[in-house]
C-alpha cells in the first residue's frame, strides 16, 4: 500500500514554528516512504480563516522547499461531499438529531461540574430524538458506549481508551455547517490518508475520529502525534519567546535548509549528528525516532546552526537567498560584483544573511556616511597622505588583481615605514566606510579600481574638509 500523508493547517494566521515541523515530519514520511504528501486547508472556520493566512501558509511552504504532490485542497469547497456523508451517518443510524438547548446543555454542564463529574453530553436525544425548543437541531455522532478504541500511534505507542469516556460529539452545527472533527474524517478517508502525523495536541480527537471512520466502514490510518514545541520557560512556544512566523526567519536572514535542519532535530535525534543535509534527513527520517516528550526551541542554536549552513553550504546556494535580501536594501546584485564572490568573502562572519547583505551593499552602491568611531580612530594626521599615495600607485595599475594590490598596500607601509594596519584600516574606512570588512585585497577586488578610487578621493576631501580644517 502507498503511504499518503498529509499536512492539514487551518488559516488564521501565519505558518508557525509548529506547523512547519509537522509539515516537514509529514513530508518527510511520505519521501522516505515513496508516498505522496498531500496540503489540504481547513478553512471551514469562516470567521477566523483569512486569504492572507492561506497565502502565508502556502509562501511558507514554497520557501521551505516542502513541495506537495497534491492539493492545496480546501475544505470550504467539500460543503455539499460533509452534508452527504451527515446525511448517510443519519442514514444508518449512527447520528441523530439533538435539541437540546444551550440553556439546557449549560445546566447539565453546571450540575455535573457540582457533583465533580466529567462534564459531558447526556444522550438525551440518542434514543428518542423528541423535537424540543426553539432553534434548528444539531446532529450528534452516535459514540460507542463500551469497548475500547485503540490508537496505533507510531510515537507514543499504543494508546487505549474507553469509549464511556467519549460523548457524542456534534459533527453538524444548527445552521448545517459541519464541524471540525467530521471534516477531518471525511476528507482523510476520500484522500486516502494512510498516515495521520500532527501535533499531539489533537490525540483527544483521536479516538472520536477513529470511531466515525469506523462507522463509515473506512479504513483506520496509522497515526503519530508529534510532541509539543516549548518556549525556555516550558511553556507552549509563542509569540511571546521570540519569532514564531516560519516567514519572519526568511525575513531575519535564516536559510531555510537552516531552519529545516532545526526543525527535524526538535522531538527526532539520529545519533548525535546535529548537520543534515535534507537527503540524509529523508534517508534516516524514522517516525520511531521522535521523542515522546515535549522539545524545547532554543533559539542560539538555530543561530548557530544558520552560520553553519552560511559557512558550508554552495555559495552559489547562498548568493540565491542573499540576493532577496539586497533586494530588500534596494540592491540590484547584477549591478556590481557577482554575489558568489560577495558569499565567500562574507560567509565567515555573517551570522544571518541579513548580517551579510547589510555589510555588503558598499560593494554595490556608496556609503551614505562614515562610521563615526571608524574615522575617529584611523582617519588621523597623516592619513591624507597614505591615501594620496595609495590613490597614485592603484591609478597605476592596469590588472585589477588581489595579490597586486595586497603588495601595494605591504609596500606602502614599508615605504613610509608605518605597521601595516595604519595603511590598511585607513584604506578599509575609505573604501567601505566602517572599520570592518573582508581582507584588504579581498574587498579591493571585489570593489573593482574604479570604485576604489572615487572612494579614496571622497575620503581624502573628507579628511580636508572635516579632520585637517577641525585640527587647524
Ligand atoms: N487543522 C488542524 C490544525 O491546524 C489540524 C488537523 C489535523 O491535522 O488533523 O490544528
Amino acid at each position: 500500500m502507498s503511504i499518503r500523508s498529509r499536512f492539514a493547517p487551518s488559516p488564521t494566521g501565519y505558518l508557525h514554528i509548529g506547523g512547519a515541523r509537522t509539515a516537514l515530519f509529514s513530508w518527510l514520511y511520505a519521501r522516505k516512504h515513496g508516498g505522496r504528501f498531500i496540503l489540504r486547508i481547513e478553512d471551514t472556520d469562516l470567521e477566523r480563516s483569512t486569504q492572507e493566512s492561506v497565502n502565508a501558509i502556502l509562501e511558507g511552504m514554497t520557501w521551505l522547499g516542502l513541495e506537495y504532490d497534491e492539493g492545496p485542497f480546501y475544505q470550504t469547497h467539500r460543503f455539499d461531499r460533509y452534508k452527504e456523508v451527515i446525511q448517510q451517518l443519519l442514514d444508518q443510524g449512527d447520528a441523530y438529531y439533538c435539541y437540546c438547548s444551550k440553556e439546557e446543555l449549560e445546566q447539565l454542564r453546571a450540575e455535573q461540574m457540582a457533583n465533580k463529574q466529567k462534564p459531558r453530553y447526556n444522550g438525551k436525544c440518542r434514543d428518542s430524538a423528541v423535537p424540543h425548543g426553539e432553534g434548528m437541531p444539531v446532529v450528534r455522532f452516535k459514540n460507542p458506549t463500551d469497548g475500547v478504541v485503540t490508537i496505533p500511534d507510531l510515537v507514543k505507542g499504543e494508546i487505549v481508551v474507553a469509549n464511556k469516556e467519549l460523548d457524542d460529539l456534534i459533527i453538524a452545527r444548527a445552521d448545517g455547517t459541519p464541524t471540525y472533527n467530521l471534516t477531518v474524517v471525511v476528507d482523510d478517508m476520500d484522500m486516502g490518508v494512510t498516515h495521520v502525523i500532527r501535533g499531539d495536541d489533537h490525540i483527544n480527537n483521536t479516538p472520536r475520529q477513529m470511531n466515525i471512520l469506523k462507522a463509515l466502514g473506512a479504513e483506520l490510518p496509522k497515526y503519530a502525534h508529534l510532541p509539543m514545541i516549548l518556549g525556555s520557560d516550558g511553556a507552549r512556544l509563542s509569540k511571546r519567546h521570540g519569532a514564531v512566523s516560519v516567514m519572519q526567519y526568511r525575513d531575519d536572514g535564516y536559510l531555510p535548509d537552516a531552519l529545516l535542519n532545526y526543525l527535524v532535530r526538535l522531538g527526532w535525534s539520529h545519533g548525535d549528528q546535529e548537520v543534515f543535509s535534507l537527503d540524509e534527513m529523508v534517508e534516516y527520517f524514522k517516525l520511531e525516532n521522535v521523542n515522546v516528550s515535549a522539545s524545547t526551541f532554543n533559539p542560539e542554536k538555530l543561530l548557530w546552526l544558520n552560520h553553519q549552513y552560511i559557512m558550508n553550504s554552495d555559495p552559489a546556494h547562498i548568493a540565491r537567498h542573499l540576493s532577496w535580501h539586497m533586494g530588500e536594501l534596494g540592491i540590484d546584485p547584477s549591478e556590481g560584483p557577482d554575489l558568489i564572490d560577495i558569499v565567500k568573502a562574507q560567509r565567515e562572519r555573517s551570522k544571518t544573511l541579513v548580517e551579510m547583505a547589510a555589510a555588503s551593499v558598499y560593494f554595490y552602491k556608496d556609503f551614505d556616511a562614515y562610521d563615526e568611531k571608524a574615522v575617529k580612530k584611523n582617519f588621523t594626521a597623516g592619513t591624507e597622505e597614505v591615501l594620496m599615495r595609495l590613490h597614485d600607485k592603484f591609478s597605476a595599475i592596469a590588472e585589477w588583481e588581489g595579490e597586486k594590490l595586497h603588495q601595494i598596500v605591504i609596500n606602502l607601509a614599508e615605504e613610509m615605514e608605518l605597521n601595516l594596519g595604519k595603511v590598511a584600516q585607513p584604506l578599509r574606512v575609505a573604501v567601505s566606510g566602517t572599520s570592518v570588512s573582508p581582507a584588504i585585497d579581498v574587498t579591493l577586488s571585489l570593489l573593482g579600481q574604479e570604485k576604489t578610487l572615487s572612494r579614496i578621493l571622497r575620503a581624502i576631501n573628507y579628511i580636508k574638509t572635516q579632520i585637517n580644517s577641525g585640527q587647524s
